[in-house]
């Protein structure tokens, strides 16, 4: 069967369109995803990202909307509501801000002016752009100061961050990031921003699913605001959520809606209901430890082979890799593993003398290979072929990277993704 039959309405009303999305499919399920922040969706997932609730305008929450017809959409936003405070823990869930970004700049709104000090993990060091970074929004309206790594370890210096933390006393102080290999310690972040009388923020949209899973310890108890997409290893609808406690509620909800957004994306939000359903399953906590034991295998088959990894090795669910020493730059090696079928992302490194655009480095991770059921028996073979095509990118060795691309589409033929078609 063609992956078309799939959409028959998309085929029937723009082929052009139908024949994008099922290329798509096809390279999804014959390439190595290794991008850390990416994954495969369930079929019901994707089934209820795709319903008649995209329909309607419910501006408002549960209860208190401005548009009436609300019956069937408030069950929905209430059961995403109730699942997530179930699952995190918390007293409050914001299931709205329309994804990562948006829900970040909310919790701005809620609690700092513009002009006021924040402070986050500079982008270059494993932070967001939306931590404070110049570039975005949140480093021109807001006067960002930024903390990093110890170059010995590749890790966080507590004692550095609140140094910073009580010279420059930030409203809000960011912790998370999006190429961070070890745990965050959210207890320590907590003692700093207390001294500091800050309000702390755990980014967690990376390991929100090894939280779930019980594969990395929870922020909640410890941070006024739990931030998170939906779609990286919590395996949703791409999306986010903000968690607080009680007194926060009021706050964040007033700044996603009205401050921010109008109407929520009822379909998101459906499917958003359905990811933390099946996160709250025993299979998902077996997923989150998986995708840690896949990447720690995954880190020591690299080192065997002579590669340099940021901070030696990972405790989740991301590996950065310098390529300084194989003499390849970040950018070169990613293109040259997209012609042999793993995708990763160029990325720089801490301390990177390269440019952003044209780093050293480049992050993997192994939410995705998970989901599709590879275990930590196929991480040297993975790591091989990372190794072959990294000495091809250098060698410009052509039928080298179609070797490997070859024997990646055998092996993920035997390992079929969730929500796509056999
Ligand atoms: C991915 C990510 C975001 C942003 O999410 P988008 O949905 O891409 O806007 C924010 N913070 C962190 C730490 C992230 O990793």
């Amino acid at each position: 069967m063609s992956a078309n039959h799939r959409h028959p309405a998309l085929l029937a009303t723009d082929p052009e369109l139908a024949s994008f999305v099922a290329a798509e499919e096809s390279l999804q399920a014959e390439t190595l995803r290794l991008i850390p922040s990416e994954n495969y969706v369930s079929a019901a997932v994707l089934e209820a990202s795709g319903t008649v609730l995209q329909n309607k305008y419910s501006e408002g929450y549960p209860g208190r909307r401005y548009y009436e017809g609300q019956q069937n959409i408030d069950r929905v936003e209430a059961l995403a509501v109730e699942r997530a405070k179930g699952l995190f823990g918390v007293d409050h869930a914001n299931v709205q801000p329309y994804s990562g970004s948006p829900a970040n700049l909310a919790v701005y709104l809620a609690f700092a002016k513009p002009g006021d000090t924040v402070m986050g993990m500079a982008l270059p060091m494993g932070g967001h752009l939306t931590h404070g970074w110049g570039v975005s929004a949140t480093g021109s309206w807001f006067r960002g100061v930024q903390y990093g790594v110890r170059p010995e370890d590749g890790r966080i210096d507590y004692d550095a961050v609140r140094a910073l933390a009580l010279a420059e006393r930030p409203k809000i102080i960011f912790c998370g990031g999006t190429a961070l290999p070890r745990t965050i310690d959210f207890a320590a972040f907590a003692s700093i921003a207390e001294e500091a009388g800050s309000v702390l923020v755990a980014d967690v949209a990376h390991i929100a699913g090894l939280i779930a899973g019980g594969a990395h310890p929870s922020p909640v108890g410890h941070v006024d605001v739990v931030s998170t997409t939906t779609h990286k290893t919590l395996r949703g609808p791409r999306g986010a959520m903000l968690m607080c406690r009680e007194e926060h509620a009021k706050a964040i909800d007033k700044a996603v809606f009205p401050g921010l957004q109008g109407g929520p994306h009822n379909q998101t939000t459906a499917g958003i209901a359905v990811a933390l359903h099946e996160a709250a399953q025993p299979a998902f906590t077996a997923y989150a430890h998986a995708v840690v034991a896949n990447a720690k295998a995954l880190a020591a088959a690299l080192l065997e082979r002579g590669f340099d990894l940021v901070s030696g090795g990972t405790d989740n669910h991301l590996i950065l890799m310098d390529l300084t020493s194989r003499g390849v730059a970040g950018k070169v090696a990613a293109k040259a593993l997209d012609r042999a079928g793993i995708v990763v992302n160029y990325n720089t490194v801490p301390f990177d003398p390269r440019k952003p655009f044209d780093p050293s480095g480049i992050r993997i991770g192994t939410p995705s290979l998970t989901s599709r059921g590879l275990t930590a028996e196929h991480m040297p073979v993975v790591a091989d072929w990372i190794s072959r095509a990294v000495d091809a990118a250098a060698k410009g060795d052509e039928p080298a990277l179609a070797a490997v691309r070859r024997e990646v589409a055998d092996l993920m033929a035997a390992f079929p993704a969730p929500g796509l078609p056999l």
